[in-house]
């Protein structure tokens, strides 16, 4: 049999607003799209890299060159090739979870079925997703609300210095639920959960990472004197972190991107449901083949926040789309996007 082809073209990818959370602020995301060939089928993927894990488009392209002769010449073993670049690059998810999608494309598309049939998933399953609102002026952050149309959930991230203003002004033209996504940015407990508090009365449903990664006491304490659900975010990368978690949080943001793919992910949420967690579907900024690779998996998760093409300007591609706020599959073979490999 021939080799697997690999080709791989960094994009860098506008937003259609700077995207500012507790950690960081950027104009623009650098991601690597990669697209895999093989007896005339072709299989597309996405690495979304996030610097808190360090990896950025460069790292991902290194990766890719270490991968490229790992992946032999059968794409339909795909396990054994993912155990291959799993031991060889165990701290490049993104860069992995680009080949794993590649692959997932590849054996739908090669197969004739949709994605969610391949996962066994229900399409009709799946949850709604919320969209989320970055740090801005309070007025800019209104407006984003405005544009996020009819979207029922909104995430809205803080952690900065005034979060209850802009929860205050956040409510002033909305009344819809809020998810709040702290990004490890607050770092004194008592406030944690004085602010946590008030924000249950302000129609917060779910906080998100609210203390820094490693401060899991801190964590379990908050926890045990709030009574809105805290999910783990940058607290959880793999099953392996997941005993740890369990009586810290109440559930898990689980990321294609974060864990290395789907098949990672699928790993990640079983453990997740052994520990009684409840599971957030997440990405990161990433196109239409990311964000629709995990739109397949989302039937199984108990919440979706699947918006991070929605927060590009110029997606090259499109593929599931959102309706009343619920995510809605492809039925074409693969992920089925649709849209040209960018020249
Ligand atoms: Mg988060």
């Amino acid at each position: 049999m021939s080799r697997i082809l690999l080709d791989r073209r960094p994009v860098e990818l506008k937003l259609r607003h700077p995207w500012t959370i507790a950690r960081n602020s950027s104009r623009v995301k650098r991601n690597v799209l990669t697209r895999l060939e093989h007896g005339g089928v072709e299989g597309y993927g996405e690495a979304a890299p996030n610097p808190r894990y360090r990896e950025d488009a460069a790292s991902v392209l290194r990766a890719l060159d270490i991968m490229e002769p790992l992946l032999g010449d059968d794409p339909a073993r795909r396990d054994e090739i993912l155990d291959r670049v799993e031991a060889a690059l165990p701290g490049d998810p993104a860069a992995r979870a680009s080949i794993d999608i590649a692959l997932h494309d590849w054996a739908g598309r090669q197969a004739g079925v949709p994605l969610y049939r391949l996962l066994g998933a229900d399409p009709g399953k799946t949850p709604l997703t919320s969209m989320s609102i970055g740090i801005d002026d309070v007025a800019v952050m209104q407006q984003k609300v405005r544009e996020a149309g009819d979207a029922p959930i909104l995430k809205i991230k803080v952690g900065l210095k005034n979060d209850r203003e802009i929860i205050e002004g956040i409510r002033r033209v909305t009344d819809r639920p809020l998810y709040v996504d702290v990004n490890e940015g607050w770092k004194d407990e008592a406030q944690a959960v004085e602010t946590i508090g008030w924000m249950a009365g302000m129609g917060v449903v779910l906080v998100e990472q609210p203390l820094p990664a490693a401060d899991l006491e801190g964590a379990r304490r908050v926890r045990e004197r709030v009574d809105l659900p805290i999910f783990a975010d940058e607290a959880v990368l793999g099953p392996h972190d997941i005993p740890r978690l369990a009586g810290a949080f109440d559930g898990i943001n689980v990321k294609l991107q974060k864990a290395g793919g789907l098949r990672a992910a699928r790993r990640l949420i079983e453990a997740a449901r052994g520990a009684g967690l409840k599971v957030m579907l997440g990405c990161m900024i990433e196109t239409s083949i990311g964000i629709t690779a995990a739109a397949h998996l989302s039937p199984v998760a108990d919440l979706a926040d699947l918006d991070g093409n929605l927060l590009v300007a110029d997606d090259p591609f499109q593929g599931a789309r959102v309706c009343e706020g619920r995510l809605i599959l492809p039925d074409r073979p693969g992920i089925g996007i649709l849209g040209e490999w960018p020249s």
